[in-house]
């Protein structure tokens, strides 16, 4: 495995596993064990994916020492400022059954979200998160944020795939220290991404699939990345990408297939955000 090194020093896998999408128990426990099993040894999970004690469970049954896999978790929206993101954290941990998080991360910048930094700032210099970071921040929010508080974030967790590459949030997040993840890398199989003619021809080149080559991009981007499967011969194909490396030729056939916003969320609807604030997890 290769690691990024976040700005506190704390090592990262650069690739983890994604659990979107898997909220019954047996199926995201048996998704995790087989992902734990081929290599991978970052476990990206929610409060909101609703899967947090399966998370716990494979990792504990695994055989593998709770150090030797980063776990990340996010506080859901519902739970975002500085009393109810305390509480969210505690919840989080009895979920997992984890006395520590490796990373928590706060799900959107939304509701009381500057409250909700306090939190996490406050459980990691008591040793409860090894680090704190935002997920879905567009550029002006992470250099606000980073501008304003006393512990800046460490990751900020956002889509970043061929269709929608998000250089300037890139330059930003460099700017200030803050490692970029890439949520969707492969735009959640949007666009023909697993056929794409581009990717297809470039992958050729290496042997390798189209998704292997949207994985290594964001990976020579500094992009650390979280790929969900529920197949295991795909989650292995995903974990091979680091015996090659993407010439600048192919980096740039890549840059055109930018859209420059993306086709999954639309952060700047109303209805969007009111449809993220009334997914509610607890009463
Ligand atoms: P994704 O990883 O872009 O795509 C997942 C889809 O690709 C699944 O349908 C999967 O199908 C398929 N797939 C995976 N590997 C493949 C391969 N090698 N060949 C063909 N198909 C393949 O989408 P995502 O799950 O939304 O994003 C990844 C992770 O990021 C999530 O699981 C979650 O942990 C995180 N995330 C975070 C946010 C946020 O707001 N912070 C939002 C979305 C996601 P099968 O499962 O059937 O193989």
């Amino acid at each position: 495995m290769e690691y990024f090194t976040l700005n506190n020093g704390v090592k990262i896998p650069q690739i983890g596993f994604g659990t979107f999408q898997i909220p019954e128990y047996a199926a995201a426990k048996r998704a995790v064990s087989e992902a734990l099993e081929v290599g991978y040894r970052m476990i990206d999970t929610a409060a909101a994916y609703m899967n947090e004690r399966a998370v716990g469970d494979a990792i504990r049954e695994s055989g593998l020492k709770r150090e030797e896999v980063f776990v990340t978790s996010k506080i859901w929206v519902q739970d975002i400022g500085y009393e109810s993101t305390k509480k969210a954290i505690d919840r989080s941990l009895a979920e997992l059954g984890f006395d520590y998080l490796d990373l928590m991360l706060l799900h959107q910048p939304m509701n009381d979200y500057y409250g909700g930094w306090r939190a996490l700032e406050e459980a990691y210099r008591a040793g409860k998160l090894r680090a704190i970071g935002m997920a879905n921040c567009y550029p002006h929010v992470i250099a606000d944020l980073c501008l304003s508080v006393e512990i800046p974030p460490m990751l900020n967790q956002v889509e970043i795939h061929p269709f929608f590459q998000q250089q300037k949030n890139l330059d930003t997040m460099r700017e200030f220290g803050v490692l970029p993840q890439a949520w969707g890398s492969f735009a959640e199989g949007k666009f023909g991404i697993f056929t794409h003619p581009v990717l297809t021809e470039i992958g050729k080149k290496y042997g390798k699939s189209a998704a292997q080559v949207s994985l290594r991009w964001s990976l020579q981007r500094g992009a650390c990345v979280i790929p969900k499967s529920v197949h295991q011969e795909r989650m292995r194909q995903n974990l091979d990408v680091f015996d090659f490396s993407l010439a600048d030729e192919d980096m740039k056939k890549i840059a055109p297939l930018d859209r420059g916003r993306s086709e999954i969320v639309d952060h700047f609807s109303p209805e969007f955000v009111k449809m993220l604030h009334g997914l509610k997890l607890h009463d």
